[in-house]
């Protein structure tokens, strides 16, 4: 059994911080929260002056997304190294939205008998897509498919192979030569099977959707997630909707910044239109604030272990600190179904937690900064800060 003892309490919901609160970890679950004195025999750790907050959630990363020299021996070990970043940044659990072959199915599994440390891991296995230009530039990680037959059957196939959710293509990428962000990829029909095949079976549907045409698509399908949405801005009757039927936006501010950087891979007509969804998704947070739409953090193409770094532009863009670390814990934990386990400080939640130095109310960056990072824990045992 652990005490957490006098630190300021940020528990993910939004609420005011308290201060001064104990919080007691046993069994890998938390025990109680409030201001009675810890348990004579529990282990205390004295929190003062530091924060302490739900571990943080990326609903939105490509972890196999490696350097590609590693080729596919060194694959798995690529992972492996990922994985621990993540933990090191202060990531316990992640949602990842496409990747090929088993080896996240691997990752999870390993993960969860204990044989690696890394966040929890929740998958969709691989994206479906209709026929499309992105098939060719990420062989392997789409399942490509065209009619509500051929979708409902990817679909299913995800679910076969140990999938938790079901991500879908509405329109062309960014990063994808010869894809268009405008036109949708899918005819309503398709967009239906899916969400209808993957919610009858008990999964949600994230659907990246970049232009306004494949948000709305998404939207009156009833998917989940709206992933990017760059040019939701456009669309403020979709926004409205997403803000009634509580659809997470996944903003992924990171990307744009990725992409756009002069000194990485991409085609410099790609860095230009970069920057001109940068300036979009930065409208779109405006607009979907404004409106109410819940929003979640997803770094997307990494580095992996900076995620918190998309919790800083999502702040910088409009949020407020309290906002961000909601859109961080608690919806990106609905995101990821798992909103009665981890997300908040609460009892009967799973100690997944984060001690930083400092106050990320008053500086949201003690997030992204690894030397702030002081004691993380997951599942009640610690596995990364500097304590
Ligand atoms: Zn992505």
């Amino acid at each position: 059994m652990i005490a957490l003892t006098g630190a300021r309490l940020l528990d993910g919901t939004g609420g005011p911080p308290r201060d001064g609160v104990t919080v007691v970890v046993e069994d890998g679950r938390i025990t109680a929260v409030g201001d009675a004195p810890p348990p004579p025999d529990a282990e205390t750790i004295d929190l003062a002056g530091r924060t302490l907050l739900p571990g943080l959630i990326d609903a939105h990363v490509h972890l196999s997304s490696l350097d590609r020299s590693l080729g596919p021996a060194l694959h798995p070990y690529g992972l492996v190294q990922a994985a621990r970043g993540m933990l090191d940044g202060g990531i316990t659990t992640v949602r990842d939205l496409g990747s090929f072959g088993r080896s996240l199915f691997d990752l999870r599994d390993a993960v969860a008998r204990g044989l690696v440390a890394g966040p929890r891991l929740i998958l969709c296995g691989q994206i479906v897509a209709a026929t499309s230009p992105g098939g060719r530039t990420f062989p392997g990680m789409y399942r490509e498919a065209d009619g509500p037959v051929e979708m409902r059957k990817a679909v299913r196939e995800q679910i076969r192979q140990g999938a938790d959710f079901i991500k879908v293509m509405s329109t062309g990428a960014l990063t994808v030569v010869d894809e268009d962000v405008r036109p949708t990829q899918m005819i309503p029909e398709e967009m239906d099977a899916i969400v209808d095949e993957a919610h009858r079976l008990g999964f949600t549907v994230a659907s990246h959707a970049e232009g306004a045409d494949g948000i709305r698509l998404s939207v009156d399908a009833g998917v989940d997630t709206v992933e990017h949405g760059e040019m939701g801005h456009q669309v403020p009757d979709v926004l409205a909707t997403m803000a009634e039927r509580g659809i997470v936006l996944v903003p992924t501010l990171c990307v744009f910044d990725a992409v756009a950087d002069a000194g990485g891979p991409f085609l410099p007509w790609m860095r230009e239109r970069a920057l001109r969804l940068r300036e979009a998704s930065r409208k779109t947070m405006t607009a979907a604030l404004a409106a109410g739409v819940p929003m979640a953090m997803g770094a997307d193409a990494g580095p992996h272990g900076e995620n918190a770094r998309e919790l800083v532009l999502m702040v910088e863009a409009g949020m407020s600190a309290g906002e961000g670390i909601v859109a961080a814990t608690s919806t990106a934990a609905r995101v990821c179904g798992l909103a009665d386990e981890v997300g908040t400080v609460a009892v009967g939640r799973r100690a997944d937690l984060l001690v930083v130095d400092g106050d990320p109310l008053a500086d949201v960056r003690v997030l992204a900064d690894r030397e702030r990072i002081w004691l993380v824990l997951q599942d009640g045992k610690r596995v990364a800060g500097a304590r």
